[in-house]
């Protein structure tokens, strides 16, 4: 299959994770799974789909992170704002239920692309990006929702040449690893220009942190000497914050 971002049909394998390929696109440094699952197969997947559990403190804090760095960036409550992808509505439900949206396939009614008309100051995919496998599709038309000068808020995971942590692992659903040569491609391909490219950081129980043998020694030695329940984590991720042309 040719690269889901750039095309390119020249690619490298990279590794078998979970009984998949994964390689390395040789124009923008995508790593992609090839093939891609198919729809049926996704279908199925995201039906009974449970993400990843936290408790209700952490998915409340997780929400106001996520607000905070927006807000940054300029986000405001009075704002339009569609949560893409939303699963369980979090970030919606805790920062703004009533002047928000969330949208989720799998999970809503209907098909939000037969919304009429919808003209939003922001859109935001919260660990979204890596499940979709034909990303570029999926925040084209997303970008059509926006108003111009509106904003689009996503996090993506890094590939292995970006971070020193490796996640891959959770095939068929974390389907791209991404480049910054990747990023940028996408980013000019659906019209928009980057504001920020920048390493994700959520909250955690600072407990958790120190007993999980999955976690890095510096992560560890954070959690510990914080004095906190809660700590911010550094993860493979990177966020990324863009303006439609
Ligand atoms: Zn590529």
């Amino acid at each position: 299959m040719t690269c889901p971002v750039c095309s390119e049909s020249r690619s490298e394998f990279v590794e078998d994770a979970d009984g998949r390929h994964i390689v390395e696109c040789l124009t923008c440094g995508l790593e992609y799974c090839d093939p891609m699952p198919s729809q049926g197969e996704l279908d199925e997947l995201y039906r009974t789909y449970k993400p990843p559990e936290f408790d209700p403190f952490i998915r409340a804090l997780n929400a106001y992170n996520w607000f905070n760095i927006f807000h940054e960036y300029g986000l405001k409550i009075q704002h339009k704002l569609l949560d893409f992808g939303c699963g369980d509505n979090d970030f919606v439900n805790y920062i703004n239920l009533e002047g928000w949206e969330g949208y989720d396939p799998y999970v809503s009614a209907g098909c939000f692309w037969n919304y009429p008309g919808a003209s939003y100051d922001w859109i935001v995919m919260l660990g979204v990006l890596e499940h979709l496998p034909d990303p570029v599709g999926t925040v084209k038309d997303l970008v059509n929702f926006l108003k111009p000068g509106a904003h689009v808020g996503f996090n993506v995971i890094t590939g292995a040449n970006s971070s020193s942590t490796k996640v891959r692992g959770r095939l068929p659903e974390h389907l791209t690893y991404w480049s910054e040569s990747a990023v940028n491609s996408l980013c000019s391909g659906c019209g928009l220009r980057i504001i920020v490219v920048e390493s994700l950081y959520v909250p955690r129980r600072a407990s958790l942190m120190i007993a999980n043998k999955n976690a890095s020694l510096e992560a560890k030695k954070d959690a510990y000497g914080s004095g906190h329940a809660v700590v911010k984590v550094r993860t493979p991720d990177w966020l990324i914050i863009a303006e439609k042309i």
